[in-house]
């Protein structure tokens, strides 16, 4: 039987530390879907959902077991209707987890059969945030080593339209 489990976000956009946890949860289950979600407390976005939706794919192309797609709705809703045993969150700092925590007890309640599942981040991507991508590129410093290459000159480029 398939085990499928959710990576959801909001990969605006998608970073190496994204990568990291899709790739190592790629490993564990037999389908990964990367689902990119509205985070309604980070309104005004830099890419719409079809162009994050684009580069997850072109990032992740040779992981045979990912899939990507996008969920306005309730991750729990979500999860349920693709049949997925688990949603995997990474985890950078302490400060992640309090929203988190709070976030997997309500996904629990509202979907008792779906773990959720926190996997602590590599430690060389601490740091890393879309957002300090975000910031980094808007002051014109380099971003290769935050990035995947696949879609480095698209920030850039989108970031200098600005
Ligand atoms: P961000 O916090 O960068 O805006 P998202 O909302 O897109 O990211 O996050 C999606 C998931 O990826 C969350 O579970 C988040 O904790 C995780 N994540 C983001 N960046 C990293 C990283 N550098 N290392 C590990 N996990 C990360």
């Amino acid at each position: 039987m398939d085990s499928i489990a959710i990576c959801p976000g909001s990969f605006d956009p998608i970073t190496i530390g994204h990568l990291n946890i899709i790739a190592r949860t790629a490993k564990m289950f037999s389908k990964v879907i990367v689902v990119v979600m509205i985070n309604r407390k980070k309104p005004g976005g830099l890419f719409t959902p079809e162009e994050r939706i684009d580069f997850i794919k072109r990032c992740t192309s040779d992981i045979p077991n990912v899939e990507v797609d996008f969920s306005d709705g309730l991750l729990a809703d979500y999860a349920i209707s693709k049949g997925a045993v688990a949603i995997v969150k990474g985890l950078r700092v302490l400060s992640d987890y309090e929203d988190e925590f709070k976030q997997a007890l309500t996904n629990k309640k509202l979907a008792k059969d779906v773990e959720t599942i926190f996997m602590v981040t590599d430690t060389e991507y601490m740091f890393l945030s879309s957002s300090v991508v975000k910031e980094i590129c808007s002051f014109g410093g380099d971003i290769s080593d935050f990035v995947p290459k696949e879609i480095k000159q698209d920030i850039i480029n989108r970031i200098r339209e600005r």
